[in-house]
């Protein structure tokens, strides 16, 4: 019940991949028949997955994941831009991938705006068209967010940020393989995904790239991904991702009306059974998400509670979970320290059943009555 924390690889894909890892191993970059197969599995891998987005091929920068592609479109841009105060805005609510890159560019004089969120955790509009200067080189705003799976009005955003002059990048590291993404008809200018949050590899993600962008290569080295991202590619990786990324696009519909009920029956059977429950975020979200606080019930020892059982979810997001401070996203949306810290994520994927839900809402029911009684 974390599928916002990962998934798992299809059982295709592992099949797929390990031709590439016991026999297909040549080196991408060797100039025999034996390597152009793994070269051949990659190129192959970039043009269906651009299909999925309706980019071109060579806009595919192969990354080591979300992280990676979150880091390399904030720091690309910051290094090609040719200003010597850069202004980047961003959302309060982002992943720590981006946080942290923009708090890593505060300390280099780079100039950062976080834009502050409705209680629903959508972008405030106003906020944003008020926050560009003349300085603004980018605006980076998530797709959807991991926590709460609120999606965000992308299109307008890049609306408003192209019309001042900006580049606009989206972290749909939650969205892709889940909703239905465009980056033409969105205006995307850069976009990060990662393959294990689709059933894909872990270890593997790219960064788009509009071909008409200048931007800075991250890792330097030799000339793989078009000179822009040097080191031997992860070519099993890469063609595992192909299978996940094709399948998860192909099957959006059928799991996302799979999840949909799911999810509505999970969220009227927690309201039924647990008092004092609150679901967070907003109703355009991602079908999966279920974002509660459980009031007066400490979420960390509630999931303590419910791994005992071998039951799998959060409070906030995988990244830091251990920490016992209040989610940065929870608070973004107004709720209180204390119930900030009350509060679970669940997300559901389309291999869960009815029999599971009832069981986990017992569950959580029956450790939420425990720890209020404390
Ligand atoms: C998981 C996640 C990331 C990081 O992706 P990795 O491939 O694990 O590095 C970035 N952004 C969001 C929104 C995520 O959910």
């Amino acid at each position: 019940m974390d599928h916002a924390a990962t998934t798992m690889l299809l059982p295709k894909a592992a099949a797929y991949m390990r031709q590439y890892e016991l026999s297909e191993y040549g080196n991408p970059s060797s100039n025999y028949p034996f390597a152009a197969k793994s070269k051949a599995a990659i190129e192959s891998a970039r043009y269906t997955i651009a299909n999925t987005i309706n980019a071109k091929p060579s806009e595919i920068y192969f990354t080591s994941g979300g992280s990676e592609a979150d880091n390399w479109a904030i720091q690309g841009i910051f290094t090609s831009c040719g200003k010597n105060m850069p202004h980047i805005i961003t959302s309060a609510i982002e992943h720590s991938a981006i946080l942290n890159t923009c708090r890593f560019l505060e300390r280099k004089g780079c100039h950062i705006t976080y834009v502050p969120v409705k209680g629903d955790g959508t972008i405030n509009l106003d906020y944003l068209e008020k926050a560009f200067t003349k300085n603004t080189v980018l605006v980076s705003i998530m797709t959807a967010n991991n926590e709460i799976g609120t999606i965000e009005p992308i299109e307008k955003i890049s609306e408003i940020t192209h019309r001042h002059h900006a580049l606009f990048h989206t972290d749909a590291v939650q969205a892709y393989g889940h909703i239905p993404i465009d980056v033409q008809k969105s205006g995307i200018d850069l976009m990060s995904v990662s393959a294990h949050k689709c059933n894909g590899p872990k270890g593997i993600g790219f960064l788009y790239v509009n071909e008409n962008i200048n931007f800075d290569s991250f890792i330097h080295g030799g000339g793989q991904e078009r000179q822009k991202r040097a080191g031997t590619e992860n070519v099993a990786a890469i063609a595992g991702f192909k299978i996940a990324a094709s399948t998860s696009c192909e099957k959006m519909a059928e799991h996302n009306k799979r999840e949909l009920y799911l999810n509505n029956y999970m969220t009227r059977l927690l309201i039924r059974e647990i008092p004092d429950i609150t679901i967070n975020g907003s109703s355009n979200k991602l079908a999966n998400n279920i974002n509660c606080t459980v009031k007066g019930a400490n979420a960390q020892a509630l999931i303590g509670l419910l791994a005992m059982d071998d039951i799998c979810i959060s409070a906030g997001s995988a990244c830091h979970s251990d920490s016992s401070s209040a989610s940065h996203v929870l608070t973004a949306i107004g709720l209180s320290n204390e119930d900030a810290l009350s509060t679970i994520r669940i997300t559901l994927g389309a291999e869960n059943t009815i029999s599971e839900i009832e069981h986990v809402v017992q569950k959580i029911k029956y450790a939420a009555f425990n720890l209020r009684k404390r």
